[in-house]
């Protein structure tokens, strides 16, 4: 009889721990490992918005696959999954197709504008590398116009950032280190560049506490960042975001969206049964019905027991997943029972900027300032020895000191 055959979609922290611990867990007698990507390289998601403000440039966020996978072990295939035939248990590439024994689909998130007019088509979004370095690079041209004279007008250097959640906070943080930086270059007063954060909610970062909050929004206030709360966005236009009931425009000349994510559209293309675009998995990971079908990270909804609501879609939760998935492909190879994914919930830290943060972790400690940015770093380095091991944590790690 062949071996069976896994093909993992995606190499994101989901799809590179599910293969890596697929590669110790099982011989190559046992199985033939397939890892799909759309690049020969992965990128850190949760480092774009420092690739976004500039921060830090795109290699320093990436690396290659093949530094972290064996590919004498593993079948690399760069491509982009168009959709899944789960019923012919085929995947469908842009450039050919795969036929799988079992499947991991941990493809990740797209950004999702809810339908906000104009959004899609006038504003920035930081969804990967390349659409972070389009912000970075997008932002550095209007200062560099301004300089030059080619525009006058002083709003279009304002940068206009739409979501008060993890992703708006840590991006105006980034961009309150580089915009000082940016003024210096191009001889541009700093009084003259607004960061404006604007967010629906009557407050931002809603998954920490009001004090940490507080700590947060005053920090940045202190750096310059606008905050323009209870303002939520009905319309995004060339000029800016349209906010309120007397439809005031926002204006400035790099409009970001971060206001939302949403499960990769290959999930619908497939005709899986989505909850608000993602699958809602089984406790042992598989889709519903689906014997051989795994569905991580931001892909899916993994249901937390204890509050009867999903966990929340990080790095941490979907590493973690990984690293069951395997467990659990392994158990179906040999005819084993699987087992429940159980989230260990390590906490979670929020940057502002490379010297500043907030932070809860182990159960209810909470932490601000350096030595949540500190934290902050270890969690980072932390996330990539699970994908890489040590080798990458030397290559790429943030132990350097600020
Ligand atoms: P990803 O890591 O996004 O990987 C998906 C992979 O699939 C990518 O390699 C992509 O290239 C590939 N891919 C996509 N489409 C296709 C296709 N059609 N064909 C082939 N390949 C494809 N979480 C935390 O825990 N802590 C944080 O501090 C944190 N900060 C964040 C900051 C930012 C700016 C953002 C955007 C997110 C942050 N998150 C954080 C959330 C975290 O990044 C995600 O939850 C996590 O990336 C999900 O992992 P994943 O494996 O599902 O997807």
């Amino acid at each position: 009889m062949s071996k069976p055959k896994i093909v993992v979609l995606g190499a994101g922290y989901a799809g590179l721990v599910t293969t890596r611990h697929l590669t110790k867990k099982l011989s190559a007698e046992e199985a033939e490992i397939v890892l799909i990507n759309k690049h020969n390289y992965h990128y850190e998601s949760t480092w774009l918005h420092e690739v976004a403000a500039g921060t830090k440039t795109p290699n320093q966020a990436r690396f290659m696959i093949s530094d972290v996978v064996n590919p004498n072990r593993v079948r690399l295939i760069y491509d982009t999954v168009v959709k899944v035939n789960k019923d012919e248990k085929r995947v469908v590439l842009e450039n050919s197709e795969v036929t799988y024994d079992y499947l991991v689909v941990a493809l990740g998130f797209v950004t999702n504008t809810f339908g906000i007019k104009g959004m899609e088509e006038n504003a920035f979004f930081i969804q990967d590398i390349d659409s972070a370095r389009l912000i970075a690079e997008h932002i550095e041209y209007q200062f560099a116009k301004y300089s030059a004279g080619e525009i006058t007008d002083d709003e279009l250097l304002n940068i206009v950032v739409g979501g008060g959640g993890f992703t708006g906070i840590e991006f105006v943080g980034e961009l309150a280190e580089i915009v000082p930086k940016l003024c210096k270059k191009y001889d541009i007063p700093r009084n003259k560049v607004r960061i404006i954060n604007v967010e629906a909610a009557p407050t931002v970062l809603p998954m920490f506490d009001k004090d940490l909050v507080s700590y947060a929004l005053q920090y940045l206030e202190s750096r310059g960042v606008e905050f323009r709360m209870s303002a939520a966005i009905s319309e995004c236009t060339k000029e800016g975001f349209i906010v309120g009931e007397d439809k005031e425009l926002i204006k400035g000349g790099t409009v970001v969206w971060t206001g939302g994510v949403t499960g990769n559209p290959v999930l619908g293309q497939s005709g899986f049964e989505l909850v608000k675009g993602k699958v809602n998995v089984d406790a042992d990971l598989r889709m519903p019905g689906e014997e051989n079908i795994f569905v991580l990270g931001d892909c899916s909804w993994v249901m937390n027991k204890e509050t009867g609501r999903p966990y929340a879609p990080t790095g941490q939760l979907a590493t973690q997943e990984g690293v069951v998935a395997a467990e659990n492909i392994k158990a179906l190879i040999h005819n084993e029972p699987l087992k429940d994914f159980v989230f260990d919930d390590k906490g979670t830290v929020a940057s502002l900027g490379v010297a500043n943060g907030i932070g809860n972790i182990l159960s209810g400690t909470k932490l601000q300032g350096k030595a949540a940015a500190a934290m902050k770093k270890v969690v980072d380095d932390r996330t990539l020895f699970l994908i890489g091991g040590p080798k990458l944590v030397l290559k790429k790690g943030k132990f350097r000191p600020f």
